[in-house]
């Protein structure tokens, strides 16, 4: 497995690679569910194939200085975990490598960004998307891999795609969970003891919620669990159109609940399908 830390070193690399080329962005600090989607790269890539991991901690998308200067770090691991689950090369630019200082066009998605996190991290969803499109075109990847667990981003990259005419396949990754239903995020190993304790309920706060019957009662049962949290404080708890990502009216079409909830200054976000009532 190969390590390229500069644009150069990497095209470098890639011109002896082989198609088709799978990219599976992260921000590093890899635990299973990263793991599961360099596995889903790996059969995309199939045996001559390549999969490429990227590790970078995109400065722009962070709204937050606290949360960028604390964001873990452990390159040493991520490398293993690469290795181990078969990634042929992994890009690992500093940020220097990325973004010129006076740097002055990004990619702005101005609707699908109006909704759940986007409501709470202005700027976000377009910092991922401009790091996103770089990474396509350094890379000329032919597919990515998206976890659902951001399933607000996987969204909102699909709509780049569609409007930008990009030509990269979307491969999506259900989520993948602790055994007692906390989503895996590289945040959760910040988490106090205790903190780390309460966080399964968000997920049970969620699913007892998605059999209510109209909106307001998924919303308010939802609320109530998440409220009995000594610890856990809501950033947002919303019930969307699958599609639009605004909030839903009724339950005749797809659905979505989701939340974002600070455990101290750690934000963890989780969410269910719910399907449509006849
Ligand atoms: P991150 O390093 O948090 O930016 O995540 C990199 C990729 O891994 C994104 O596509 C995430 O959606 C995905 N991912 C993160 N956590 C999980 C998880 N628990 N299950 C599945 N995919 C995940």
């Amino acid at each position: 497995m190969w390590l390229a830390n500069t644009k150069a070193d990497l095209r470098a690399r890639l011109s002896s690679e082989k198609a088709p080329v799978i990219l599976v962005p992260t921000m590093g600090a890899l635990h299973p569910g990263h793991a599961s989607l360099i596995d889903l790269a790996r059969i995309k890539a199939g045996a001559n194939g390549t999969v490429l991991v990227s590790i970078f901690v995109n400065p722009i998308q962070f709204d937050r200085a606290e949360d960028l200067e604390s964001y873990p770090r452990t390159l040493e691991p991520d490398l293993a975990i690469c290795n181990e689950h078969g990634a042929d090369g992994v890009f690992v630019p500093k940020g220097g490598e990325m973004y010129f200082p006076d740097r002055s066009v990004t990619i702005i998605e101005n609707n699908l960004a109006n909704h759940l996190c986007g409501t709470t991290r202005p700027g976000h969803f377009d910092g991922v998307c401009t790091v996103v499109l770089k990474l396509f075109n350094l890379t000329r990847c032919d597919a990515a891999v998206f976890g659902e667990k951001d399933f607000q981003q996987l969204a909102i990259i699909r709509r780049m795609l569609r409007d930008l005419d990009l030509e990269t396949e979307i491969i999506s990754h259900p989520t993948i969970r602790e055994p007692d239903g906390l989503a895996m995020s590289s945040r959760n190993r910040r988490l106090t003891l205790e903190h780390r304790a309460d966080t399964p309920r968000i997920l049970r706060a969620l699913e007892s919620a998605s059999t209510g019957n109209t909106p307001q009662q998924i919303l308010s049962d939802a609320r109530d669990i998440l409220e009995e949290s000594p610890f856990g404080k809501i950033d947002y708890l919303s019930l969307v159109d699958a599609e639009t990502l605004a909030p839903a009216e009724t339950l005749s079409s797809p659905t979505v609940l989701a939340c974002a909830v600070f455990y101290g200054n750690i934000r963890l976000i989780d969410h269910v399908d719910i399907s449509p009532r006849a």
